[in-house]
């Protein structure tokens, strides 16, 4: 019996493994033909000030939508892009046509692009964000990147030279799913950065977990002792965005403001959403 079930198990696995290591090369082969025809496009989800519910930014989101599969989403794709070297092309590719797009907003209205840690360890990164937003004719001082702790493990002193670099060119830094990473701490005094982005995991479990809010305590008092700004991310209802304001934190990001989409609709977040106070 115990080993009937321990071969079932055993080919269970194998089955489950095989699966995975078809999945993974279909993945690589039609990410590649996607690049190719150009299937991966950005989608804008708003970032919007707390106290006046007005639109400050969009942060641009890979979608790929696969003609047979339907949508595949980035937590699929952009890590098998990391392992088959195409991460670096689906960066560029992403923020040139973001910034396209972008291009057209008032000049009020920030754009953040995700860099991936495969990015950062190339040397010629920041020379070549630099380039794209120039041929895009997009002001590098109306451009976010968001990094994670992660992308400064491989190589720091890479990473560090293309943050110093991409700063000096009026470029925004800020440091995504923060909270998550390895060597937390450490980090923050490596590199200056613009703002944190506090996990949508700890705004989750907010109401829910005192730990959750100790931690976003923490993390909005560092940012203020450090004077970089911080956003929540995440924010699916008014009693969290409440709850965060009355933290301190300024800006909020969130279904609760709007979901990633192909149409910026920054107005339509500021008037309905702009009604709605924050005590
Ligand atoms: P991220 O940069 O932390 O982006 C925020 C993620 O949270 C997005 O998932 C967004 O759709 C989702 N989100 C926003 N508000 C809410 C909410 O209220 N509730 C819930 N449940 N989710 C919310 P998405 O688009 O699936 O992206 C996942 C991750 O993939 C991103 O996390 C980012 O790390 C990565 N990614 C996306 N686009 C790119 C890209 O162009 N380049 C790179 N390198 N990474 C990207
Ligand atoms: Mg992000
Ligand atoms: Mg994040
Ligand atoms: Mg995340």
């Amino acid at each position: 019996k115990a080993k009937n079930g321990g071969r079932r198990q055993v080919s269970f696995f194998e089955t489950s493994l095989e699966n995975s290591v078809v999945e993974q090369n279909w993945l690589k082969n039609a990410l590649r033909e996607a690049l190719d025809k150009d299937e991966i496009v950005p989608h804008f989800q708003p970032i919007v000030d707390l106290s006046t519910r007005e639109t400050i930014g969009f942060e641009a989101l890979a979608r790929w939508t696969h003609a047979e599969r339907g949508a595949i989403g980035p937590s699929d794709f952009i890590p098998v892009a990391e392992q088959c070297g195409l991460v670096s092309a689906l960066g560029e590719r992403i923020l040139r046509k973001a910034a396209a797009v972008a291009r057209h907003w008032p000049s009020h209205i920030m754009l953040s692009v995700n860099l991936s840690p495969a990015q950062l360890r190339d040397p010629q990164l920041a020379l070549k964000i630099i380039a794209i937003l120039g041929e895009a004719e997009f002001p590098p001082s109306r451009l976010e990147v968001e990094i994670t702790e992660n992308a400064l493990i491989a190589d720091l002193e890479t990473a560090r030279d293309t943050l110093v670099k991409l700063r000096a060119a009026g470029i925004t830094i800020a440091l995504d799913d923060f909270g998550t990473g390895h060597s937390t701490m450490q980090h923050l005094t490596a590199c200056r950065f613009d703002k944190l982005k506090i996990d949508q995991r700890f705004i989750r479990t907010l109401t829910a977990s005192d730990e959750s809010q100790a931690i976003v305590d923490a993390i909005l008092g560092l940012s203020e002792r450090f004077g970089i700004r911080c956003t929540a991310e995440g924010i699916e209802d008014l009693g969290d965005a409440e709850i965060l304001f009355r933290r301190g934190c300024r800006e909020g990001q969130g279904y609760l403001f709007g979901k990633p989409s192909q149409n910026t609709e920054f107005c339509k977040s500021t008037t309905e959403l702009g009604r709605m106070r924050l005590a």
